[in-house]
C-alpha cells in the first residue's frame, strides 16, 4: 500500500454504527438534511441516509459503479446518472389537508413520477417467509484514511484535515469536474446542479470545533452510534474497532480505509418447519455479510455471540456494556457538549457558522 496515498493526520475522527440497534427511523438522515442540504440544487442530496439491506441502495446499484483502489491502483469509476439518484419530490399535502375535501382527495406525488430515491426498496429485504430478513445500513462519507476523492481532484479542492482527519473541500477551487464522484467507490459526493460544484458530508466540523457531536450522531434516538477519535484508547470507538474488532468498515476491498464502522447484525435464528429456532443457521447468510464487511466479519460475529452468551449466563462483559450504552455522554467523548447550550451564528445560507458565545 502506497504511503503517499495515506494522509498522515494527528488524530482520526471516526464513528461506529450498531446495525443491531439501528431501527431505520431516518432521524439521522433528517437531522443532516435539515441542517445542511435545504438549499436550491440540493433537493436530491442526502449526505446521510439509511438504506435497507439487502437492497440496491442510493444511488441505485452504487456498489457496481467502481472507484477506489485495487492493489493500490486507482480504479475507474463512473458518475451516477440523475435518474439513479432519484429526485426530490413533493406531495399534494395542501389539497388533502387544507382544502376541506380530505374524504375525496388522496395523497399523490406532484409533477413527474419518481423512479428511484433514497431507500426506495425500504424493508423489502430477501429470503423466504418465515425466514425472510432485512436490516438497516446508515451511510455517509467515510472520511477515508486513503480518500480516493482527494487524489482524484486535479485542483486540490479536496483535502484531509490534519488535526482530525475530516475530508473537506474548498469550494472556491472546485470547477465541477466531478472526478471526486467518479473516484469515490461509496458514491458519497453530490453534484450541486445549481451551483455547479461538488458537495459532501463535512462531518459537521463547525460542531466538532465546539466539541458537539455531528447532527446525525447526536440525533439518533436508538443510541446506535458512537463517535470519537479512533486513536483514543480509552474511547468506545477505539475499543469497538481496535480492541474487540467487532466494528468493521463497509467494503474494505475498495481500499480507501473508511472511518465509518459497523457492528454486523445478528438477527433471530432461522425457524424450522416445526416453528423451532434452528440455532445453527443464521437468518442473514454469513456469506452476504462477508460480501459487505469482508472476511473478518466471521470473527466479529463469533465475538459478539460469545460475549452475549456470557452476559446471559451472568458474566460481565466490557463489550456488551459498551454496546448497551448506559450513559449517552460516554458515547461521544470528547464531543459531548450539549448543542443547546451554544448560541450559533448563521451564515447567509442559513447554516451554522461560528459560535458567538
Ligand atoms: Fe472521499 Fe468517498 Fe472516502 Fe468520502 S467516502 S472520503 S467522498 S472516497
Amino acid at each position: 500500500m502506497s504511503a503517499k496515498r495515506k494522509a498522515a493526520t494527528q488524530k482520526q475522527a471516526a464513528m461506529v454504527f450498531d446495525l443491531n440497534k439501528c431501527m431505520g427511523c431516518q432521524t439521522c438522515s433528517v437531522a443532516c438534511k435539515t441542517l445542511w442540504t435545504r438549499a436550491e440544487g440540493q433537493e436530491y442530496q442526502w449526505w446521510c441516509t439509511v438504506n435497507t439491506l439487502p437492497g440496491r441502495g442510493h444511488p441505485r446499484d452504487w456498489e457496481s459503479m467502481g472507484g477506489g483502489y485495487s492493489d493500490d491502483i486507482p480504479m475507474a469509476g463512473r458518475r451516477p446518472a440523475r435518474r439513479e439518484w432519484g429526485g426530490g419530490w413533493d406531495y399534494n399535502y395542501d389539497e388533502v389537508l387544507n382544502s376541506g375535501k380530505a374524504q375525496d382527495k388522496h395523497l399523490h406525488v406532484l409533477g413527474e413520477q419518481p423512479e428511484w430515491g433514497p431507500n426506495w426498496d425500504e424493508d423489502q429485504g430477501a429470503g423466504e417467509y418465515p425466514n425472510s430478513y432485512f436490516f438497516y445500513l446508515p451511510r455517509l462519507c467515510n472520511h477515508c484514511t486513503k480518500p480516493a476523492c482527494v487524489e482524484a481532484c486535479p485542483r486540490g479542492a479536496m483535502s484531509k484535515r490534519e488535526e482530525d482527519g475530516i475530508v473537506l473541500r474548498d469550494e472556491s477551487n472546485c470547477r465541477g469536474y466531478q472526478f471526486c464522484l467518479e473516484a469515490c467507490p461509496y458514491k458519497k459526493i453530490y453534484f450541486n446542479f445549481t451551483r455547479e460544484i461538488s458537495e459532501h458530508c463535512i462531518l459537521c466540523y463547525p460542531r466538532l470545533e465546539q466539541n458537539v457531536a455531528p447532527s446525525c450522531v447526536r440525533g439518533c434516538p436508538g443510541r446506535a452510534v458512537w463517535f470519537g477519535f479512533l486513536d483514543d484508547e480509552t474511547g468506545p470507538v477505539h475499543k469497538l474497532v481496535k480492541k474487540w474488532e467487532v466494528a468493521l468498515p463497509l467494503h474494505p476491498e475498495y481500499e480507501t480505509e473508511p472511518n465509518v464502522f459497523y457492528i454486523p447484525p445478528i438477527l433471530p435464528a432461522r425457524l424450522t418447519e416445526a416453528n423451532d429456532f434452528e440455532d445453527s443457521q443464521p437468518r442473514v447468510p454469513t456469506e452476504y455479510l462477508e460480501s459487505l464487511f469482508g472476511p473478518r466479519v466471521r470473527t466479529a460475529l463469533e465475538t459478539l455471540s460469545r460475549e452475549m452468551a456470557s452476559t446471559r449466563s451472568g458474566g460481565k462483559s466490557e463489550l456488551m456494556d459498551t454496546l448497551i450504552a448506559y450513559w449517552w455522554k460516554d458515547m461521544f467523548k470528547p464531543f459531548d457538549q450539549d448543542p443547546g447550550e451554544i448560541e450559533w451564528a448563521r451564515t447567509a445560507g442559513g447554516q451554522p457558522g461560528e459560535r458567538v458565545k
